[in-house]
């Protein structure tokens, strides 16, 4: 069947077609028939280069041997124990050697479960009960997460979903990225914040970048006022580079949330941080957290080959960082802005980088979405959103990369 047909069976199934709404790309979603390396294959016929790559996962491209291998030895013994594996030690010793600020993990299925279970033991071990996010961060769909953006730091957080209780969200209140006068201000006023969580980088409305000392003003505040600081690098870690952007930035926060790379491509989460905070969590403290498939095996397993590879093939990262700058070195030529870090990139609508959500909202949503389908016209698939960010993966070589830029020159003019 074809995409069109498929989409048609799909409304009336599920709600809007889907499993996630991004994915409802109007008038009609194409359906993936495989993926292999930099490529996606349609139900269609098409090939198309994918720069969307899972949302971020897949640094490594669609199928790398060295993942699916893992995947395939696991199969052979099964996926699904109940009980503790040896690869949970494996994996988490991994992780605890490459993040200074890590010294206890749990294992979770999701990014979302990461964040929620992050914020609820930063309550536990404040025994405050407000949290603190970025405008414009994204971290999972869950309920004390979903504030709506532009409610102001001082007032109390307005859901951003219908069935969020206003109770709920407003206990998180909300600052703008790259403004530390914000925070002071916020918390000098607020003795009841448990915690503030913070994407170092804002992936999912960008890529936006700290501004030079933005983190560590982050680091100090936070701490002169006794709050704990959470960085959700669900989309950084591993993905700027081993240790993710605390390591790169040299800034410690209190709790880290790893996902996507970290999982191979099988859905994970992770959340971890100091000894002393992670003690807190059941069985050995009263902070409550549990899931049937907490520490999957096949998650593992392709999440450790994932890891161990990259670890023994650091170089990738400076290649991946080069690739983007080079495109960047074509993009500066046109109007508009191009913001790229490591392997994350975009191009805004708007003529200078945003620095953050305000600014971002002001690029061309209009212009993005002629651009958009232009690029998939010649055979190139971003993400269907001028709010989120490019990927690039190891299997992205000079062909692609040449490819992409021909297509940015094309459809930009
Ligand atoms: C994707 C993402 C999440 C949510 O992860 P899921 O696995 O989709 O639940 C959380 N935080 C950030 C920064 C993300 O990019």
């Amino acid at each position: 069947m074809r995409s069109a047909d498929l989409y048609r069976e799909a409304v009336r199934l599920m709600p809007g077609g889907v499993s996630s709404p991004v994915r409802a790309i109007s008038p009609c979603p194409f359906y993936t028939a495989s993926g292999k390396g930099a490529y996606l294959e349609t139900v269609d016929g098409f090939q198309l280069l994918d720069c969307c790559l899972g949302y971020g996962p897949l640094i490594l491209g669609h199928g790398p041997d060295v993942v699916r291998e893992a995947i395939e030895d696991q199969v052979t013994r099964g996926w699904l124990f109940g009980t503790p594996t040896p690869l949970e030690i494996d994996l988490a010793r991994e992780i605890i050697e490459d993040h200074r600020s890590i010294e206890q993990v749990r294992f979770v299925s999701t990014g979302a479960e990461a964040t929620m279970a992050a914020i609820r033991v930063a309550r536990g071990f404040s025994g405050k009960s407000e949290i603190v996010k970025i405008e414009g961060g994204f971290h999972g769909a869950h309920d004390s997460v979903l504030v709506k953006a532009g409610s102001g730091a001082t007032t109390f957080g307005v859901p951003d979903s219908a069935g969020v209780l206003p109770a709920v969200a407003a206990r998180t209140l909300q600052v703008p990225f790259n403004d530390p006068d914000s925070l002071e201000d916020l918390l000098a006023a607020d003795g009841d914040v448990a915690a503030l969580i913070i994407e170092p980088v804002l992936g999912n409305i960008g890529p936006i970048l700290p501004e030079d000392g933005y983190l560590e003003a982050v680091r100090e505040i936070t701490r002169a006022h006794d709050v704990l600081l959470i960085f959700d690098e669900v989309i950084t870690g591993y993905r700027l580079g081993i240790g993710g952007a605390q390591t790169q930035f040299d800034v410690d926060p209190d709790l880290t949330t790893l996902g996507k790379v970290v999982g191979g491509g099988l859905p994970i989460g992770v959340f971890g941080g100091r000894e002393e905070i992670m003690a807190l969590i059941a069985p050995s403290g009263p902070v409550y957290q549990a899931g049937t498939f907490s520490g999957n095996p096949l998650s593992l397993a392709a999440g450790l080959a994932s890891i161990r590879w990259l670890k023994g093939n650091r170089g990738v990262y400076a290649r991946l960082e080069e690739a983007t700058r080079a495109l960047q070195e074509t993009m500066n030529r046109w109007p508009g802005s191009f913001v790229r870090c490591g392997s994350l990139f975009k191009h805004f609508f708007r003529t200078d980088p945003p620095a953050n959500l305000v600014e971002a909202r002001q690029s061309s949503t209009k212009a993005f979405r002629l651009f958009w389908e232009r690029m998939l016209q010649r055979g190139i698939f971003l993400p269907p959103s001028q709010f989120e960010t490019n990927f690039i993966s190891t299997a992205h070589g000079e062909k692609e990369m040449a490819d992409l830029e021909a297509a940015y020159r094309a459809c930009l003019s």
